[in-house]
């Protein structure tokens, strides 16, 4: 597979289909593995209600409720609680993912068609602080067509990629070891 492809992504769900059509659509061979079948495409996210954990969004404001990125990684530290060594890169990931869903998230989303219901939910919101546990303000931003709308610009653009031969998909082919030679 080496020689045919040059990044493998291993499961086909909403984390799999981003980083396999911003590969593809940045000129990378790419090649989808999943173990079910392809009804399954999209993983859990096809099922999922759609809400998205935004940070200050226009939708927010519009509803008067004052969010900014330091109450969002405030309400995220107080609930993850990060005090051990291996704690490292989750507090890393959560850092990079508060940063994302304050800035360049929504426009991304919104560019690829995503639109998003006027009314924000306060979902995970613990005990109603900005120190503790949850979200201290409603965050919950639910997408038009619920999950199958967050997946279709992904799907999409997958196809297409599919199409044009820069993008494989291999159902029902399970991954169950890595192996790692000299580095690679
Ligand atoms: C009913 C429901 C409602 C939800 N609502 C929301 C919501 O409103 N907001 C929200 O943010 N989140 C929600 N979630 C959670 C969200 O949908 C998931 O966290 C997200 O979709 C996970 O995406 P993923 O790509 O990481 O994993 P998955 O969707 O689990 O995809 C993993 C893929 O990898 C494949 N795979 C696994 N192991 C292997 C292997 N060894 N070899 C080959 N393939 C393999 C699987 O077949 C699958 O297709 C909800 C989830 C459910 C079930």
């Amino acid at each position: 597979m080496g020689q045919q492809t040059d990044v493998i992504v291993v499961g086909g769900g909403l984390a799999g289909l981003v980083a396999a059509t911003e590969l593809a659509d940045a000129g990378k061979r790419v090649t989808v593995v999943d173990q079910e079948g392809e009804q399954n495409l999209g993983g859990q996210a096809f099922w999922s209600f759609g809400g998205l954990f935004l940070v200050d969004s226009p939708e927010q404001r519009r509803m008067g409720i004052k969010d900014s990125h330091a109450l969002a990684l405030e309400d995220w530290m107080g609930t993850a609680g990060f005090d051990r060594e291996e704690d490292h890169w989750p507090r890393k990931w959560a850092e990079a993912f508060v940063d994302f869903a304050a800035t360049e998230m929504r426009p991304w989303l919104h560019a690829q068609g995503m639109r998003w219901f006027p009314v924000v939910g306060w979902a995970e919101r613990g005990g109603y602080g900005a120190v503790g546990h949850g979200n201290s303000v409603p965050r919950f931003h639910v997408t038009w067509g619920t999950g199958p709308g967050v997946l279709a610009p992904f799907v999409r653009r997958a196809q297409a990629a599919r199409e044009k031969g820069t993008l494989t998909f291999l159902f029902r082919h399970r991954v169950d070891e890595l192996l790692v030679e000299a580095g690679a």
